[in-house]
């Protein structure tokens, strides 16, 4: 049989019908119990079937989807073939550099640059450039907008570029929203079709709308019932260039939800409870597939919350099938009546329709969350999967600030809890002319307040929540303290239309929570700078200050580098936490600020009744205002039209611009398969401990001017305030590598007192070695970059050695790009992050994985070592152990099997070819 086979029609709700691939008709075809397969499983095996050519996609990976096995899935490469991609402009714009690249080299070898072109449609979202300068004011919109222009003008530039230069690649300009929210409200269509012939006949075919991003919270659109997830920008490339997106056959982890939430308790505690419960039960790397009436109650938009943080609980996806909630969310934010019929028709064709209940779908394990037992929370202050009841968290908070550093704590005493600084806050240092005056702050202060992220922006349910708490908060006189950096940054405009039409805009704004901005800000740690006089007392005192914001991470650094205590929460949280001043508070009993007469306030004085939310939610759906704001955006945004732009194919590179670079990713390109050797003699250029993540490796947030890239930019004419952060440079492979393993916080072993991107460099080639033999025995402390180019010079291979997790966090493919411009060969870890294993593939770069309870500590390496690895050769096959040679420094040395973590044979490929960009572009010159 061939999927033509399957082929059948529907009716598409308007006198017409249209053609799919019908996946009843493969089980009654005897291909296996389908219809007891999970959704999402079901959605990708429509894919596969569609894509079935033969080629790509062979009949057998149809046939081993539809016998999938709950219990023993196979460990099966499934060739995935997605209908669109999205990416973010922090990934997307690297993204673009590559294939502008690839145009330029097929120029080079006399072909045409119109290969290199997109095959699926890919939107491109500028969310991720702007930052928190300004807050506090009617005028902090407009004026952060001026200067995300005049910052990131080249990169726009160029994304204009981007847009004339190729057909299908489209660009949502700066100023409109949140990629994920913008895809949920707009740009995903639950069903897409295309024309086709069917024997000699025009139709159209139409199959599920899946997709891939470069973001790892792409899941959100989960909750829409759409299957998609986090890519490295190298897969997406791959993906856009029709290469099928390939993963291992997972496990389904079935999430029965029974029961509703409690009055009073957010989407938000219910995904950080989500969180805690399914890091738990150990869900890398498998899908989760949410069921049951609890899960058939909840609103598509509590849905999206919950896919959102599929990455924090460490879930492939976190998914919601498709039922009456998704339609009335389709009509609500303006899709046309016409396609939410067509939409249902499709899957209900399909078998699809409606949340699973208990009993008729096999899952491959099944947990079980009563809605009811969910209590208001916060999560902190370093990882989103620990989470503390509200009540508690003035205990833990106390504990932490006593617990000794090694041990994950602060390492001060329970009296500096006591410790006030007194700071003058001059209005005329900052940008700020409102935070001024005299404040005090502690360890446990809270200095950020931030309503962010489109976890819950996307939700109206919590923004109006914090809105209605705002109000109350008004009402009573409360006043937020000036040291509170506060900002309110919408996901999309329409948050700002129903704020205001609700008419409680307007406290949020006494409060001090204007409207900074339509993108990530704090959530990707452009949180902004502090006043001066507050970043000097953190500094000067070593003080543990706080965030408190709506987003869904917060390890070190991310928010902002000198706050050290991020804790996660619901926006009305957020609101309360920024009254209060402290997370050093239980706000369940001690009163959180006082009115003028003065008479203590409580959170339950000001917490909105569900009743009350769900009154102002009434106009929060209005399909007219979702149809205007997302139309025109060129002409609803004069800015991004007056940015100038090339026009062309090809891109002319310039080579002044400290932005966008030409890659050097082909620069030796054969277009053929090399050989796979052995790595003799490799020097480590780090070991690192657990929960090493892609920030710590290739961070986003700003510039020091003392770092490599900071030196590079100040050399090439670029003052510190332009600097920008890492994020907005990634179109420049300079800046990128001299920021790689450039976190402020990572921690390298191999100097233990030292935090930041140094290392040892065993060499001579380094000025300021005290003593050559020295150096070269023990090591001349130098930055990582640095150290890396003087062995690269010398041509000595590079491995890095780190523990759990390694690779963790956003999906980043700088961190494979950057470790491997640095020159490391290999990087062996106690395990990896799912994303970044298959990136460090994807550039060349060998994992290798320790077997169970073998670290650097129990290896006993310092870094004084050198490494081989011995087994490898064309022959290799994924998952094959090899042998790690351990040289000591005292002559001896031990042999330690690995496990080679290239875990299919097409990342076998990729690896022979250098990487999965020169392998894509060999494919597409030969065909
Ligand atoms: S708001 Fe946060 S989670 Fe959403 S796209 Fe931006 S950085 Fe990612």
């Amino acid at each position: 049989m061939t999927n033509h086979d399957t082929l059948r029609t529907f009716d598409l709700g308007n006198g017409k019908s249209g053609h799919f691939y019908s996946l009843p008709a493969l089980e009654q075809a005897g291909l296996g119990a389908i219809s007891r397969l999970p959704v999402s499983i079901r959605i990708v095996l429509e894919s596969v079937l569609r894509n079935c050519d033969g080629k790509k996609v062979a009949w057998s990976d149809v046939e081993s989807l539809a016998r999938w096995e709950a219990k023993a899935p196979a460990a099966e490469e499934i060739p995935f073939v997605v209908a669109r991609i999205v990416l973010q402009d922090f990934t997307g714009v690297p993204l673009l550099v590559d294939l502008a690249a690839m145009r330029s080299v097929v120029v080079k070898l006399d072909r045409d640059p119109g290969i290199i072109e997109p095959l699926v449609p890919v939107d491109l979202v500028v969310d991720h450039s702007v930052q928190v300068d300004f807050f506090g004011s009617g005028e902090a919109l407009r004026l952060n907008l001026d200067l995300e222009f005049s910052r990131n003008r080249e990169r726009y530039q160029f994304l204009k570029w981007g847009q004339q230069a190729f057909e299908t690649f489209g660009v949502v300009p700066p100023g409109i929203g949140i990629v994920h929210q913008v895809n949920l409200e707009y740009l995903a269509k639950g069903v897409l079709s295309k024309e086709v012939e069917i024997a000699n006949l025009k139709s159209r075919l139409f199959y599920p709308d899946t997709l891939v991003g470069t973001d790892s919270h792409t899941t959100m659109i989960n909750g829409l019932g759409v299957v998609g997830w986090g890519v490295g920008g190298i897969e997406a490339e791959a993906g856009m260039l029709g290469q099928p997106v390939y993963f291992l056959t997972p496990e389904v982890v079935g999430v029965h939800l029974t029961g509703t939430l409690g009055d009073g308790v957010t989407a938000t505690d219910l995904v950080l409870r989500i969180t805690e419960r399914l890091r738990q039960a150990k869900v890398v790397g498998k899908f989760v597939e949410f069921y049951g009436e609890g899960a058939a109650a909840l609103a598509v938009t509590d849905r999206a919350t919950i896919a959102n943080m599929a990455p924090e609980y460490g879930a492939t996806m976190g998914f919601f099938g498709i039922d009456d909630e998704t339609v009335a969310y389709l009509r609500g934010t303006g899709r046309s009546d016409e396609h939410c019929q067509t939409f249902e028709n499709y899957y209900k064709a399909q078998g699809l329709w409606g949340i699973p209940r208990q009993g008729a779908i096999d899952y491959s394990v099944e947990i079980e969350l009563d809605l009811a037992s969910v209590v208001p929370g916060v999560a902190g202050p370093k990882r989103p999967q620990d989470r503390i009841d509200l009540p508690a968290l003035k205990d833990t908070f106390e504990a932490l600030i006593e617990k000794p550093l090694a041990d994950g704590g602060y390492g001060k005493t329970r009296e500096s809890l006591e410790l006030g600084f007194p700071v003058h806050l001059n209005g005329k240092e900052n940008k700020n002319p409102t935070q001024s005056g005299d404040v005090v702050i502690k360890n446990g202060s809270v200095l950020i307040a931030a309503i962010t992220s489109c976890t819950n922006t996307s939700n109206p349910s919590v923004m109006l929540g914090a809105a209605l708490l705002a109000k109350k908060a008004v009402e009573l006189g409360l006043k937020v303290n000036p040291a509170v950096k506060t900002s309110l940054g919408p996901g999309s405009r329409v948050v700002t239309d129903y704020l205001e039409k609700t008419g409680l805009q307007t406290y949020l704004d006494q409060l001090g929570f204007q409207t900074v901005g339509y993108g990530c800000t704090t959530c990707i740690g452009n949180s902004g700078p502090l006043h001066p006089a507050l970043e000097e007392a953190i500094t000067g005192n070593d003080l543990i200050a706080a965030s408190v914001l709506s987003g869904n991470r917060n390890f070190e650094a991310r928010v902002h580098q000198n706050i050290r205590a991020n804790f996660l929460m619901s926006p009305p949280l957020v609101v309360a936490f920024a009254l209060a001043g402290t997370v050093d508070i239980d706000l369940t009993s001690e009163p959180l600020g006082t009115t003028p007469e003065g008479k203590p306030v409580f959170l339950k004085d000001l917490w909105p009744s569900t009743e009350a939310i769900r009154t102002a939610m009434a106009s929060a759906l209005s399909p007219d205002v979702y149809r205007k704001l997302y139309s025109d955006f060129a002409g609803q945004n004069p800015k991004w039209n007056d940015v100038p732009s090339s026009t062309g194919e090809v891109y002319a590179w310039d080579s002044d611009s400290t932005y966008i670079q030409q890659p050097p990713f082909f620069e030796n390109y054969t277009g053929k398969a090399g050989d796979i050797e052995n790595i003799s003699a490799a020097r480590p250029l780090g070991i690192f401990g657990d929960s090493v993540t892609t920030d710590h490796i290739s961070p986003a947030a700003a510039i020091k001017k003392t770092s490599p890239a900071g030196k590079f930019l100040t050399e090439h004419g670029v003052k510190q305030e332009d600097f920008n952060s890492y994020g907005s440079r990634r179109g420049n492979d300079r800046i990128m590598t001299r920021g790689t393993f450039a976190n402020v916080r990572i921690k390298n072993l191999m100097l233990p007192s030292v935090e930041g991107g140094y290392t040892l460099y065993f060499g001579e080639r380094l000025v300021g070695a005290p003593d050559k033999e020295i150096a070269s025995t023990l090591g001349q402390p130098t930055f990582i970059y640095d150290a890396a180019m003087a062995y690269k010079q010398d041509g000595i291979p590079l491995v890095v050695i780190a523990g759990q997790e390694y690779g963790t966090g956003s999906s980043r493919d700088w961190a494979a790009k950057g470790t491997s411009l640095l020159g490391v060969k290999a990087v062996v870890a106690q395990s990896f992050e799912r994303i970044h294993r298959s990136n460090l593939c994807g550039m060349g770069v060998l994992p290798l994985q320790f077997p169970e309870g073998v670290s650097a500590q129990t290896l006993e390496l310092d870094g004084t070592e050198t490494f081989d690895v011995v087994g490898l050769s064309n022959d290799i096959v994924p998952r094959q152990d090899v042998t790690l040679r351990i040289n000591r420094r005292d002559g001896s040395s031990m042999d330690q099997t690995v496990k080679l973590r290239i875990d299919t044979p097409i990342e076998i490929d990729y690896y022979r070819h250098g990487g999965i960009l020169p392998f894509v572009l060999g494919q597409l010159l030969a065909a």
